[in-house]
């Protein structure tokens, strides 16, 4: 697994496969740990650029297990950059605390702090769409580059406005999709993680590195039932 600025990647044998995150965090949301993914392209299809529409394919396909194995933190975990940091905390339950500031004002310092489960990622996290500068995608598209990036499948911040004829979805949705992508990132850890997730400016690749810090030590976590 590798993580760039705009997406995480998985790697295997030379293969990749781009953009998983969206499709992870519905997994990850659904309590799916076990499933086999086939893709016919070197990204995950982004869709609506949220993840409700994997909610809605896989929700009624899931099979209950039994309950699964979880990562339990036991130690507080950090990783910064700058002004940028995202840790792991020991805490009974999957909390995402995710703040924001951009310095775009329609996006501004927004904050989302939920409890994942299904339901409440159905309904509060997993319609928030990936977003961009509106000028970043125009700039994309005359190189040629990005041509499925439209405002069908992102949300295009443009100063004090959001380019979309829809509008928002939430008020927060910023923040929400980070959370929603932070649900993913931390998803590729194989199990769902309990513990308090926080991050600030955060990232995929300062989830990354928080993963491969937290389970690099076995007194910072232990397996349990
Ligand atoms: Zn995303």
């Amino acid at each position: 697994m590798s993580a760039t600025r705009l997406a995480t990647v998985i790697a295997e044998n030379g293969t990749t496969v781009a953009t998983v995150e969206h499709l992870m965090s519905a997994l990850s949301a659904l309590g799916v740990t076990d499933a086999r993914v086939e893709i016919d392209g070197p990204e995950v299809p982004i869709m609506d650029g949220s993840a409700a529409p994997f909610m809605a394919a896989l929700a009624p396909k899931v099979v209950p297990g039994g309950p699964g194995e979880a990562i339990e933190v036991l130690r507080p975990v950090s990783v910064r950059a700058g002004s940028s940091f995202v840790a792991i905390l020991p805490h009974p339950r999957r909390r995402f605390d995710v703040g924001i500031d951009f310095p775009d004002p329609v996006i501004g310092v927004q904050r989302a702090i939920y409890d994942i489960d299904a339901e409440v990622f159905g309904r509060e996290i997993a319609p928030a769409r990936t977003f961009g500068r509106l000028k970043d995608v125009k700039r994309l598209r005359r190189r040629g580059y990005g041509r499925g990036a439209s405002l069908e499948n992102a949300v295009a911040v443009d100063g004090e406005r959001v380019a979309n004829p829809e509008g928002l979805r939430f008020p927060d949705e910023f923040a929400r999709h980070k959370l929603l992508d932070a649900v993913g990132d931390l998803a590729l850890a194989g199990r769902p993680i309990l513990g308090l997730y926080r991050a600030h400016k955060g990232g995929h690749r300062l989830n990354y590195q928080l993963l491969a810090a937290l389970l690099s030590r076995s007194e910072n976590f232990k397996i349990v039932a």
